[in-house]
């Protein structure tokens, strides 16, 4: 622990908002004394691990990377955390990201841009950046990300480390900062499948607190050591031969889906919907419940509140000051497509093709166990390329939304020199997925 202390006090990746180091060394001290009485200590007691500024943890600030909560105190623990130190893991710091989770760069943040663990002159992707770079740099054995729509598989790609978004309420988002309720997800970042496993099986769960949470049985290790029931994968012709996508990722994953067939697995190519389709479908919805969700950040209850004339200013000052200019989009956007006028042509025409998405899942996994995909069309961006133009950023998640929509289980593994592949089961499959991922090894 005193250790990984030192080398996140020292880091010049940006991936710090708050050292949480003197909670941790005292917990530190007492499985050090277990451990000298001679007691046994559980798989994940001792083990030091990150969080995303975006979890509640009783007495940290949690700030979102905003100026808006810069200050603020969590009152309460996020049931995914508390089950971790329940299991005696010691958080060690609370991780940058893109504020509110908005982004996929790590660049939308009041506390500088993120630097990838590979090439520091490249973005950490985004939004749980921070997370994916310090175990990538091994500053923390793993990481609890949030994914809405790539947040933990696309920067787990970029700084070539495993990344899972489970499947959507399998973990309980209570105390995970509300970015876009119906495809918010927590999952863990980490090295290893195995430890990917374990983290998983702590935080899963169904919980009072979050109603769309749903009892999951364990994932056993012995269970997803086979190949068995892995007899048919598919892909989707569409992403592969998109313009969009770079040489080298198109390269690594033909390279993987000739390794597959090797190995006597049948592989189908598979109709998709086109990436502005998926693009905009997400953009349109995650904007409209972000906008419904940061409604209660106006400086009454919560956050840093700037004084002004009167009670409306004081709102409108409040949030104009303290909101980025990335966030200050989305909330416009989310609540145009909300308004009278615009709600019925756009909002629900994006809910009717979410539902079109799904269904297209579903037939899928009727002929296919498994879909797999690049995680990204492209390699990271240079630091400072993705804040001149959104819609490139938006259309740079292309490949990880759509799974999102249809909140399912998925799972990025480093691969070759690019930017990973991404392993999808059907809902409710996750062990499926990390069995496929063995399988892969
Ligand atoms: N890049 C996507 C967005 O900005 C996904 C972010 C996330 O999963 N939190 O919405």
């Amino acid at each position: 622990v005193q250790s990984k202390l030192d080398a996140l006090k020292q880091n010049t990746n940006n991936t710090v908002n708050a050292l949480l180091d003197e909670k941790a060394l005292e917990l530190a001290a007492k499985v050090d004394a277990k451990i000298a009485n001679g007691e046994t200590i559980g798989l994940l007691e001792g083990i030091p691990f990150g969080i995303k500024d975006v979890y509640m943890v009783q007495g940290t600030i949690t700030t979102a990377s905003s100026d808006l909560l810069k200050n603020y105190k969590s009152a309460y623990t996020a049931t995914a955390i508390q089950k971790l130190l329940d299991a005696g893991a010691i958080p060690l710091v609370k991780e940058n990201c893109d504020s509110f989770g908005h982004g996929s760069s790590s660049e939308n943040t009041i506390f500088g841009a993120v630097k990838n663990a590979i090439n520091p002159d490249l973005v950490g992707g985004g939004s749980s950046g921070g997370s994916a770079v310090n175990v990538a740099k091994d500053y923390t054995v793993f990481s609890i990300g949030g994914d809405t729509g790539g947040s933990i598989r696309q920067p787990a790609g970029y700084n070539n480390v495993y990344g899972l978004k489970p499947t959507y309420g399998r973990i309980s988002r209570y105390g995970l900062m509300a970015y876009a309720s119906s495809t918010d997800c927590v999952g863990p970042i980490a090295k290893s499948i195995e430890d990917i496993r374990i983290v998983l099986n702590a935080m899963s769960g169904q919980d009072v607190k979050d109603q769309t949470t749903y009892a999951s049985a364990e994932i056993d290790k012995d269970a997803i050591s086979t190949s068995e029931n892995i007899k048919t994968i598919g892909y989707f012709k569409n992403f592969i031969e998109s313009e969009a996508i770079d040489a080298e990722v198109k390269a690594d994953f033909l390279a993987a889906i000739e390794k597959i067939k090797d190995k006597g697995i049948e592989v189908k190519a598979l109709d998709f919907f086109e990436s502005n389709t998926l693009v905009s479908t997400y953009y349109t919805l995650a904007m409209a419940e972000t906008a419904s969700n940061l409604s209660r950040l106006d400086g009454t209850n919560y956050g840093n509140r700037i004084e002004a004339e009167n009670l409306k200013e004081t709102y409108a000052v409040t949030r104009s000051e303290n909101f980025s200019e990335e966030t200050k989009r989305r909330i416009v956007g989310g609540n145009q497509v909300l308004s009278q006028g615009f709600s019925d042509e756009i909002y629900l025409k994006g809910l009717g093709l979410r539902d079109q998405i799904s269904e297209n899942f579903e037939k899928d996994f009727n002929e296919v166990d498994i879909i797999l995909s690049p995680v990204t069309p492209s390699t990271p961006p240079k630091i400072g390329d993705s804040l001149k133009d959104p819609l490139a950023m938006y259309l740079s998640d292309a490949y990880t939304v759509g799974f999102s929509l249809g909140q399912l289980p998925t799972l990025t593994v480093p691969q070759g020199t690019s930017t990973g592949l991404q392993i999808t089961a059907a809902k409710n499959n996750d062990e499926l997925v990390l069995k496929f991922a063995n399988f892969l090894k």
